[in-house]
Formats: C-alpha cells, sequence, structure tokens
C-alpha cells in the first residue's frame, strides 16, 4: 500500500470561525498606549485608522471563537482548504526518524498566507462604506494580496511600496498593477510625510518605516478610506488561525498531532496563524507540543531584543506596543527575507514568549538558502526565503531527532513560494550571500531609543 503524502479538507468540512487566544491566555497582553498620555487606547481611538471590526478583534480578549462572515468563507473557498503535506523525501534526504508535515500556504494564487487576512480586511471595510483602502508594502507580498482582495469586495486600493524593493522585485508591483491597484513608491511626493523626508534627504531609498506614514497619512486625509496592515496586530493573526485549524482536522486525518510546531516569524501573523490552535491545547488541555518561532539572525528581536513598550514603525507615528523589539529604528541587514525584516514582535506572541509558551530561534542566511534548495530538490516546492526559516529551524530539529532516535511529529507552516524571489536564490547560487550577525553594542544602542515607560 502507497502511503498517504497529502491531506485536503472538504468544503464543508471547513472551519467556520476564527480562534480567538486572548480568550485563554493566562496573562493576558498588555495594552496597545497612546504615546503623549500613555492611556491604554480603545476601539474608538483605533477606528479613525482601521476598519471598526478589526479594532473590536484586536482589542476582544473573552471570545475565544470568532465568525467568520459568509462572503469571507465564500472567497476563503477560491483556494481553501491548503494541502497538509507529509515530507516523506525531505526525511529520507535527512535520514531522519521524524514525522515532517507542512502545510502549504503557498497554493493560492498570490502565493503566500497574506490573503487569509486581506480579505476579511478588505470585506469589513466595505462593509461599513469605505471605498478606498491603502497600506505599505516592503516585499510585495501584502500588497500583492491586498490589491487582489480590494478588486474581490469593489475597494480602490493605494500601496506604498518601499522604493528600493521596488527596485528590487519589480514583479511584485506589476502583480498589484494588474489587479487594479495604484503603487506609489515611498517615500513620494503625495503626501506631507513624503515631501518633509525627501526635502530632508532627496536620494531616500525608503522603508517600512516611511511607507507606513505615508499610508496612514493618506488614510486619515481622504474621507472613506481605511488603513490595513498585514501582520503584527491581534486581528491579523486570528485571520491566519484558519491555517491551524485546518492542520489540526488534517493531522487527525493523518493520524498524528505533533510533537513541535514550526513557522518563520516578521511580525508573527503565520506563526500565530499555525501555532495557536495547537496551543490552545497546551493551554487547556494539558499537551506539551513545542513552539518554535524562527527568525532571521540578522534581526533577532525573538532571541535578543527586549520586552518593551515601542512603536510599531520607524517614524514613531504609531500607538506604542508592548513587544519583544530591538528598536523601532533598528536598520536589518539587506537580507533578502525581506518579510522577515521588523524590528518588534506582535504583543499576542511577545506575551506568550514572555510565559515560556514558545520559544524564538535565530537562523544565518546561508543555513536558510541551504534548505530552501533541500527542500525544493526533495519537495519540488521553491520556498519563499522568508519561510526557508521555518524549513532549516525543522531541518535542525530532524537531525536531533536522527541523533536521539526519537520519531517525533514535526509540522511546520511553508508561508509561501518564492518564484517571485529567484533574483535571492541567483544571488545565493552565485555565492553572494553573506550572513550577518548583529553585535550587542547595535542592538544596545537601538534599544537606547525606546520610550522609556
Ligand atoms: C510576510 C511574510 C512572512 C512574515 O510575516 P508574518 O506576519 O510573521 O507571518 C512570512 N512568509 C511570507 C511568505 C510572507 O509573505
Amino acid at each position: 500500500m502507497s502511503k498517504q503524502k497529502k491531506f485536503i479538507l472538504q468544503e464543508n468540512e471547513l472551519p467556520t470561525q476564527w480562534y480567538n487566544i486572548q480568550a485563554d491566555m493566562p496573562n493576558k497582553p498588555l495594552p496597545p498606549i497612546h504615546p503623549a498620555t500613555k492611556q491604554p487606547l480603545g476601539v474608538d481611538d483605533l477606528a479613525h485608522i482601521f476598519p471598526r471590526e478589526c479594532c473590536v478583534q484586536e482589542l476582544d480578549t473573552e471570545h475565544a471563537w470568532i465568525d467568520i462572515p459568509e462572503e469571507v468563507l465564500d472567497k476563503y473557498k477560491f483556494y481553501r482548504s491548503t494541502p497538509l503535506v507529509r515530507a516523506y523525501a525531505l526525511e529520507e534526504a535527512l535520514g531522519t526518524p521524524a514525522h515532517i508535515y507542512f502545510k502549504n500556504e503557498s497554493t493560492n494564487p498570490l502565493g503566500s498566507h497574506k490573503i487569509n487576512s486581506a480579505l476579511p480586511q478588505c470585506y469589513y471595510a466595505k462593509q461599513e462604506g469605505t471605498t478606498n483602502v491603502t497600506t505599505e508594502t516592503g516585499a510585495g507580498q501584502w500588497g500583492m494580496a491586498l490589491s487582489y482582495a480590494a478588486k474581490l469586495f469593489g475597494l480602490d486600493a493605494a500601496v506604498y511600496q518601499v522604493k528600493i524593493t521596488m527596485q528590487q522585485k519589480p514583479y511584485r508591483s506589476s502583480v498589484m498593477r494588474t489587479f487594479g491597484a495604484a503603487v506609489t513608491a515611498s517615500p513620494s511626493m503625495s503626501t506631507r510625510a513624503g515631501k518633509d523626508i525627501i526635502t530632508k534627504d532627496p536620494m531616500h531609498p525608503g522603508s517600512l518605516g516611511t511607507a507606513i506614514s505615508e499610508a496612514v497619512e493618506l488614510a486619515t486625509t481622504t474621507p472613506n478610506c481605511k488603513y490595513t496592515l498585514g501582520s503584527v496586530l491581534n486581528h491579523v493573526g486570528l485571520h491566519q488561525t484558519i491555517i491551524g485549524l485546518e492542520a489540526e482536522k488534517q493531522m487527525e486525518m493523518a493520524g498524528e498531532y505533533p510533537d513541535m510546531v514550526i513557522a518563520c516569524f516578521g511580525g508573527g501573523s503565520n506563526f500565530g496563524g499555525l501555532a495557536f490552535p495547537f496551543m490552545r491545547h497546551n493551554i487547556l488541555d494539558g499537551k506539551t507540543t513545542e513552539f518554535i518561532a524562527a527568525e532571521p539572525e540578522s534581526c533577532p528581536k525573538l532571541t535578543r531584543g527586549e520586552f518593551r513598550y515601542d512603536f510599531g514603525d520607524e517614524a514613531g507615528y504609531t500607538p506604542l506596543l508592548p513587544m519583544y523589539t530591538i528598536g523601532h529604528d533598528f536598520k536589518p541587514a539587506n537580507i533578502h527575507a525581506g518579510g522577515l525584516r521588523y524590528h518588534g514582535a506582535g504583543m499576542i506572541v511577545s506575551q506568550l514568549i514572555k510565559d515560556g509558551l514558545m520559544r524564538g530561534v535565530d537562523i544565518p542566511q546561508l543555513e536558510t538558502f541551504e534548505a530552501g534548495l533541500l527542500f525544493a530538490q526533495t519537495e519540488g516546492i521553491i520556498p519563499a526565503p522568508e519561510s526557508t526559516h521555518a524549513i532549516a529551524a525543522t531541518i535542525r530539529e530532524a537531525k536531533k531527532c536522527k541523533e536521539t532516535g526519537e520519531e517525533k511529529v514535526i509540522l511546520f507552516n511553508l508561508s509561501g513560494h518564492g518564484l517571485i524571489d529567484m533574483p535571492s536564490y541567483e544571488s545565493y547560487l552565485n555565492g553572494d550571500l553573506r550572513n550577518y550577525e548583529v553585535p550587542d553594542e547595535e542592538i544596545q544602542k537601538y534599544l537606547t531609543n525606546v520610550p522609556k515607560i
């Protein structure tokens, strides 16, 4: 009998609710606070920027289960469930007794998990009468997902893309424009913030910080326009739990339960999406699954940052968020995993690390590409440079199992494919990439700019 490799749910088996781990956490996340008054922020403080329903979800520490709106479920059915795959070929190449499974979030037309939150954010924006949405994007995966979701719900999307990445990864902006979005390289002359930045530094290459400032300004100065975000915030992680809730059912079909759950980590949304539904069984039912978030060695907020109130953006325009951070103006090296170049961790994950329910691991860039190549050559999928961090962490654990002879069940998230990231693979194959370890003094220097609360 041949071994079953792939597990897929029928339409009528798809989860119809998201899981809000805030309700079950032993210690609730601390609230976001206003930078000037230091007062906790409520729904009304956030709702002039974000769709109101997203703000309600953001601050909901009571309801463990949130209904997925019918219209969002209909759109999820375009591409869900995503396959859960047993990576037999990878196991064999490693000679490990571990059972390795991955949840393949790269199979939707946009190529990453980000569409799972772009859809509900646009749906809620449309519901409350908004006509326009705006956002920033770095590497471009979020911008692509948002552009498509906006089109599906009849909204106009304006995306500010970091100028330097627009030049490095030109196809991402072509995709966004194909879906009908207006794409502007940031910093631009179209906003006050952009003009100020360009006046000071005409050659500014742009950063997520400049792009966030411009998008937030557009949202607050344009009638019927809301701002959306692709990671970090609680409601984004909530929407992503569709990944873990499906995986839970699919692992059951495989007749196994994970000893380890692993995902790469930028702001925490694909990690939380896969991990939280399983973590609830650690919190409520005494399971002992280990949860590992894999971050780049060059941006090590989980492993070497401090738990502090810090700004969510480089310029310091956002509320103060309680997070593991290496400083909001930290300048990460220009590594190829663009989606992991963020200085802070989401509020929920930060509290969970503090409480010992999960841990971070940092991985050097060359090890991630080595893992990406092995995965491509065994499983036939070229992973996004971000996702290779999860693969590298998985390979480390599978090798440990080889030494100890343990048959651990490891589940990781393949957050996206790398087919628009081939210039990164090209650089690796040409031997042009290197590792970037951050000196302690540098982290300490940026941490001194974090507000003292
Ligand atoms: C954006 C992105 C990430 C990182 O974001 P999280 O919110 O931490 O998940 C990881 N993988 C891919 C493919 C991405 O596009």
